[in-house]
């Protein structure tokens, strides 16, 4: 069990901001912009790359709660999501998630 099915079963706080059947959203304890949200499934998927075809609809919603969130947040001129994945990803945390950043202009390429 990874510390993300923790904060969604409420065993550890998080600062969270939308919730509803199918995902979580909540703000990054080290957040790297001043809006730092990662938004997730409760469905305990490991990575991109765990995705099966049965979850096209679940990416679906994840994503068209990106801009919902974004939008509930103020971020209205504009944001980033990313998801990493793997060790040269960048991931840290084996249950997807996207991070959704915005609140300061953010540079690219990323490091
Ligand atoms: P990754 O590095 O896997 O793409 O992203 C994992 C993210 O989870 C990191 O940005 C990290 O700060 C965040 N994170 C790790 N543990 C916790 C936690 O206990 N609570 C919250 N809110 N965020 C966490």
């Amino acid at each position: 069990m990874t510390i993300f099915t923790k904060i969604i079963q409420r065993e550890i706080p998080a600062d969270i901001v939308y919730e509803d059947d199918l995902c979580l959203a909540f703000r990054d304890i080290n957040a790297q912009a001043p809006t730092h949200v990662l938004i997730i499934p409760k469905e305990p998927i490991s990575s991109l790359d765990a995705l099966q075809s049965e979850h096209q609809e679940l990416m679906g919603h994840l994503l068209l709660k990106v801009s919902e969130v974004a939008a509930e947040l103020g971020l209205s001129n504009g944001y980033r999501i990313t998801v990493n994945c793997g060790e040269e990803g960048g991931q840290s945390v084996d249950h997807l998630h996207i991070h959704l950043m915005g609140g300061r202009k953010l540079n690219w390429p990323p490091g």
